[in-house]
């Protein structure tokens, strides 16, 4: 039998707010353990919650980004849960009317829907040490986004490709550092199969918490294959039940961690504390204004700049390899070698060093700089190549790294005549077969000149002058 694969994806976006949701404590990470609290984000008797404009705002930023509606009246709720990293016993989420519903996002010329995005408050961390067990409630109160697809995606790589723009966009219009490291954008996969041709969705299963692009992946493979076997098998109804399943990156499976809660567990109620959240035409139109999204700067890359769709793509991918492009394009290098230059040298050499652009050694200018020394011939692409090895180890400029290793390109007609004569008198046996009709040795002479240049002379050139010179 053929079967269908269905996921549904939960993102949990950390907002980039400079406060918590509900409480004036920074939300700065990396700090001194329960340093960042306060009475409300300690949940102590009596502290109430403010609501922070900010996290609306950005909410209002996302909704716009995805097409979606964003609804002027929304509220929170209570979330009612007991975890240690909770000192309240309750999550404010919400759930009955959620700031923004009904939007979709273009991955690969499929929409996939987004049914809906909401704000709530994080929870604290556990920290397992040997024998015991320490709660730090600095990220107690943090603002999240969570951003809930429909079940449209169709394949672990889908699922990769939906999560990649999603990440993008968020990033394009600064709402989050989405640093998937630092849990500032997490996944949970709700994945089920079913037969093809079958419209209704099956049980699914819910896998938390799953901290990188490729283990979120590889943890959808595992569930369908395993789903699948376990049809194959006969044994559907036993295996596959509605529940939360862990995935463990070591030994790449999933396991059971709990039987999947249904809404009602949680003992919803509106949370009596805060009032309704609502959103007057100002701010709605401020905040509807948004950057340009990858998407349309792919487009106006390729009929403005006419780069072909996947470079475009490429550099649209996250919004810092596209300011560096534009950096670069706007201090006048050239758009071809540009495109090279970053994309293929630049990256290719990060890549290696396991380096995001980032923290790339070599800055937009500098790479400019690069490109436009092979824009004008003071160097050759060959000298480019060996320029941009040593500036990955060397902070100099790029002038100093020409003059350093000499590889200041030749064009002077006078200096590489010069270096043919020698070429010609050193080799006058193989200049007289070559009279005889062995042409094909133009290219040991043009190979000879380049030697004696040291690679600096403009190749083009010595071919021109190399012809004129045997005829
Ligand atoms: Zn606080
Ligand atoms: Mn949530």
């Amino acid at each position: 039998m053929e079967f269908e694969v269905v996921i549904g994806l939960e993102v949990h976006v950390q907002l980039n707010t400079k406060t918590k949701l509900f409480c004036s404590c920074p939300t700065s990470f990396n700090e001194k353990e329960n340093s960042n609290t306060c009475p409300t984000c300690l949940a102590l008797p009596g502290a109430l919650p403010v609501i922070n404009r900010e996290a609306i705002h950005k909410a209002i930023q996302f909704g716009t980004a995805v097409n979606a509606s964003i609804n002027r009246y929304s509220k929170f709720d209570r979330k009612n849960y007991f975890y240690p990293d909770l000192p309240s016993g309750y999550q404010i989420s919400q759930f009955y009317k959620p700031i923004v519903e009904n939007g979709y996002i273009e991955v690969n010329g499929r929409k996939i829907g987004i049914v809906r995005a909401h704000l709530e408050a994080d929870a604290g961390k556990n920290i397992h040490e040997s024998n015991y067990s320490k709660v730090d409630l600095n990220r107690a109160g943090t603002p999240l986004l969570e951003i809930v697809s429909a079940p449209d995606l169709r394949s672990s790589d889908e699922a990769i490709e939906y999560l990649k723009k999603l990440h993008s966009i968020v990033r394009y219009i600064d709402i989050s550092d989405a640093n998937m490291q630092e849990g500032s954008f997490r996944c949970d996969a709700n994945v089920s199969i079913r037969p093809k041709g079958d419209t209704k969705l099956y049980t699914r299963v819910e896998i938390k918490n799953i901290n990188s692009f490729r283990f979120i992946q590889r943890a959808i493979d595992y569930e369908v294959e395993r789903q699948i076997e376990a049809w194959e098998d006969g044994v559907y109804e036993d295996e596959v039940i509605q529940e939360t399943r862990l995935y463990d990156s070591v030994k790449n499976e999933t396991r059971s961690m709990r039987g999947k809660e249904e809404s009602a567990d949680y003992r919803y109620f509106p949370e009596p504390d805060l009032l309704e959240v609502y959103i007057d035409d100002e701010t709605l139109e401020t905040y509807s204004k948004i950057p340009e999204l990858p998407d349309e700067k792919a487009e106006r890359f390729q009929t403005e700049l006419g780069l072909s769709e996947y470079d475009a793509k490429v550099i649209s991918s996250s919004i810092e390899l596209a300011n560096f492009f534009e950096e670069m394009i706007n201090s006048g290098a050239s758009v071809k070698n540009s495109v090279t230059w970053l994309t293929v040298e630049l990256l290719g050499r990060l890549n290696k060093n396991n380096l995001p652009i980032t923290s790339s050694p070599i800055s937009s200018s500098k790479l400019s700089d690069l490109v436009k020394a092979i824009d004008n011939k003071t160097i050759s692409g060959k000298a480019g190549k060996d320029i941009l090895d040593y500036l990955m180890e060397h902070d100099i400029s790029v002038d100093e790294a020409i003059e350093k290793l000499g590889l200041k390109q030749v064009n002077d007609d006078s200096a590489i005549l010069k270096l043919i004569d020698e070429v010609l008198s050193k080799n006058s046996d193989k200049v007289e077969e070559y009279k005889q009709g062995k042409t094909k040795l133009f290219g040991f002479f043009v190979g000879q000149v380049m030697k004696a240049s040291r690679g600096s002379a403009n190749p083009q050139k010595v071919n021109e002058l190399l012809r004129s010179k045997l005829s």
